[in-house]
């Protein structure tokens, strides 16, 4: 939100109301300001060098990551095999303190699952399936994830995109009712022209009425599309990748073998050539992802 992401489109009534939105945006913005004084707007992040768009604070958004891992541990079997959770808890420390975050307090638990998964939320709180620990086998490899999620905690992901979703969401709902009453006024408009010329047609207006009705609903569907694919969806992705870059800088501090994060991602490419579209849709390509750490992994020299 910080860059530009305008709606294409070339119906000219449409491109009008569309050039209303980055406007909008900035009334949203505003008005979330008003009541989240403590943390909005664009701030750069110190560790990425990224500027980001910012409308919640770290301790609203750690409130509501307590109650989701609350509930996360709840209704899932949380593992209590040591070999489980103590390796992923001597794994976690070591990568906190890579990421120069080790005089934090961190939360790990191991899921009684064959997912392979693993998550971060807000409050330095990591929770890994046992299906990606047997998955990632060594140390290092289970590292790569580790250092992947803390890497969305540095880079303010989770803030981010709440952010991107709180304005995305008053824009919809802003730029629809200005869109929808643009539509409407010129049924009035046609309305007032036939009472003035002495030739009503009732029929004309309701069609007017039922056109302007269809259209702010493909307007409102439209708006919301774009917000989804234009900008919530790359920004997952670059989140990701970010993530991968981030982690391997903690691995690498905590004296992990980098190579084995591309290790890991070949091993998950290779496996997952049949995904789900979905998982497609908001995660890199694995192969990607093993081809941009080993890039990066040779740039550094390591
Ligand atoms: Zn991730």
């Amino acid at each position: 939100m910080c860059d530009n992401h305008d709606i294409q489109t070339t119906d000219p009534e449409m491109k009008d109301v569309l050039t209303k939105r980055r406007m909008i945006q900035g009334i949203a913005a505003g008005t979330m300001v008003g009541y989240t004084a403590a943390a909005s707007g664009c701030a750069t992040n110190p560790e990425t060098g990224d500027r980001q768009f910012i409308l919640i604070g770290e301790s609203q958004l750690n409130s509501m990551a307590a109650q989701s891992w609350a509930d996360a541990k709840q209704k899932q079997k949380v593992s209590t095999d040591p070999r489980y959770t103590q390796r992923l808890a001597r794994i976690g420390s070591r990568i906190s303190q890579g990421a120069g975050r080790g005089d934090q307090s961190w939360d790990y638990a191991v899921f009684d699952d064959d997912t392979k998964n693993a998550f971060v939320l807000p409050g330095n709180r990591v929770g890994f399936y046992k299906g990606m620990m047997d998955f990632a086998e060594t140390d290092s490899q289970i590292a790569a994830i580790m250092g992947h999620e803390v890497g969305h905690v540095s880079g303010r992901h989770a803030a981010e995109r709440v952010s991107q979703q709180m304005a995305g969401n008053l824009a919809v709902q802003a730029g629809s009712a200005y869109g929808s009453s643009k539509l409407m006024d010129k049924c009035r408009e046609l309305d007032r022209q036939m009472r003035a010329s002495g030739r009503y047609n009732r029929a004309e207006i309701q069609r007017c009425v039922a056109s302007a009705q269809r259209n702010s609903q493909l307007l409102s569907a439209g708006l919301g599309i774009g917000l989804m694919y234009g900008l919530i969806l790359p920004y997952s992705r670059k989140h990701e990748l970010q993530a991968d870059i981030l982690g391997a800088k903690y691995m690498h501090k905590a004296g992990y073998d980098v190579r084995e994060s591309v290790t890991l991602w070949e091993k998950m490419a290779a496996e997952n050539t049949s995904r789900q579209p979905e998982w497609m849709s908001t995660h890199p390509d694995p192969a990607r992802r093993a081809q941009q750490l080993s890039d990066f992994i040779t740039a550094q020299g390591w």
